[in-house]
């Protein structure tokens, strides 16, 4: 076998990003744009040691599962993997995904573990409220749209079924703007030119609209004509409010810059989740997905069996989501998160919703909760919310020895979980239940709230 040929092969399986598996004799070959369940005629991409990689030329004969894309780019923009197979056995695949993590990685006796079938959308569409458009140059022409998968390749859009209309609409403004005036957007090669990035941001519930240029450079000409075409716009569903420029001078991939200058209207947008009202700047973390973060923290705060008496530890809390919804539910609750602009903003937000039992930690966790339970805090309940990589040692042992009743565990990463889940029940607490949530319809994502008792 080599790259470039074509080989007849049966989808036995799902990988956990979304590819589908399929083996000869027992060499495994992932191969994109496949459904398990399909016969595809797949072209080797490349080939390792103990396996290939492959993309599906043909579908000679199609899984049940299979559905035709929704979306006319989805070969070209990558960013809905698995929107060519039916939405619920996405969900399948996605508690299969926490299973095989819990069996596999985490060691986990599957009896012993209730794994709940993937709570999903019933209209898993427009479901972000946040997007980001890569903005560039082709055929001499100002374009945005998205990366090509694994490229800096703009693939131009004028529509896409995981955001909103709007936001749809103000990048067109934005790139109207430059071609009209004929000024050039950011060259990632060339490193000039202007816009780099078009970032929306939509309130669920407030219908407001937060509209983020990001620039390589500070200065615009005519940036007026800007703020007055993206007012003069009729949003579809929403109501513009802030219209920000964001500097970001640095050769980097992140989406923004330091810089923040309010152009128009307010610097920051409001929305509503779970009867709270948080203000929401360009850079703060705020879930992307309102109708599922509400199922999320549901879950949470089912799973945590709040009753007024308890002291909570709500570790890596962002800008303080879970912790100010635990409030309402326990007596003493306390954050702990990395980036001080979000411990800012957790306060602010506390304060917003008259939350006066609530307070907020700045510093890494791995610091800062073995400090506070070596002050003799002891959390009755506590929630974990790591990023990808999981937690640590250092924090998970440090609330080992506080022996809470139980520990939510809220987790992006199947693989991480088990592993910190592991090293809990190994110190002394049993894994009961494991609910995946749908954050992400048709990407490979995986969200889950874990339970785990004393
Ligand atoms: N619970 C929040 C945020 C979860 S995202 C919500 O639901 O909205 C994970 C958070 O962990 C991010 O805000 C990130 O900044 C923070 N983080 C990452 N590494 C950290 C560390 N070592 N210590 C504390 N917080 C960390």
């Amino acid at each position: 076998m080599k790259p470039g040929d074509t080989i007849k092969l049966n989808i036995l399986n799902t990988a956990p990003d979304g590819r589908g598996i399929g083996k000869i004799d027992h060499f495994v070959i992932f191969v994109i744009g496949a459904c398990e369940g399909d016969l595809v005629l797949a072209k080797i991409l490349t080939v390792h040691k103990t396996y290939a990689t492959a993309a599906a030329v043909q579908v000679l004969a199609p899984s049940p599962f299979r559905q035709e894309s929704f979306c006319r780019a989805s070969s070209a923009c990558g960013g809905c993997p698995l929107s060519h197979i039916q939405y619920e056995k996405q969900l399948a695949i996605k508690k299969q995904t926490v299973t095989d993590a819990l069996a596999r990685i985490g060691g986990f006796d599957l009896q012993t573990v209730e794994i709940s079938d993937a709570l999903g959308m019933d209209r898993p569409f427009c479901y972000r409220n946040k997007m980001v458009f890569p903005v560039g140059q082709a055929g001499g022409k100002a374009v945005g749209g998205f990366y090509a998968p694994k490229s800096h390749d703009i693939v131009p859009l004028d529509s896409c079924l995981a955001g909103e209309e709007a936001a749809m609409q103000a990048l067109s403004c934005v790139v109207q703007f430059l071609n009209d005036e004929c000024i050039a957007p950011f060259h990632e090669a060339k490193k000039c030119g202007t816009v780099r990035r078009v970032f929306v941001r939509t309130g669920f519930h407030t219908k407001a609209l937060m509209v983020v240029i990001s620039s390589f450079t500070e200065r615009i000409r005519h940036l007026d004509r800007l703020v007055s075409a993206l007012r003069e716009t009729e949003f579809a569903g929403y109501c513009l409010k802030s219209v920000v420029l964001n500097v970001n001078q640095k050769i980097n991939n992140l989406v923004l810059g330091d810089k923040n200058i309010t152009l128009w209207g307010s610097d920051t947008i409001e929305d509503e989740l779970m009867g709270l009202i948080f203000s929401i700047s360009p850079h703060s973390f705020f879930q992307v997905n309102p109708v599922q973060t509400q199922v999320l923290y549901q879950t949470a705060m089912s799973l945590a069996e709040l009753d007024g008496t308890k002291t909570v530890l709500d570790v890596y809390c962002g800008i303080g989501t879970i912790s100010l919804c635990a409030a309402k539910l326990a007596k003493r609750v306390i954050g702990v998160e990395i980036v001080k602009e979000a411990v800012l903003d957790a306060g602010v937000n506390a304060e917003r919703n008259n939350i006066k039992n609530a307070e907020f930690y700045c510093g890494a966790a791995e610091q800062v909760v073995p400090d506070l339970i070596g002050r003799d805090i002891r959390p009755d309940v506590v929630f974990l919310d790591p990023p990808r990589k999981g937690s640590d040692e250092k924090t998970l042992s440090a609330i080992l020895s506080a022996r809470p009743e139980r520990i939510v565990y809220v987790s992006c990463n199947p693989a991480t979980l088990a592993r910190d889940a592991r090293y809990l029940a190994d110190g002394g607490y049993r894994l009961t239940r494991a609910v995946p949530v749908d954050m992400f319809p048709h990407t490979a994502h995986v969200e889950c709230v874990a339970l785990l008792n004393k």
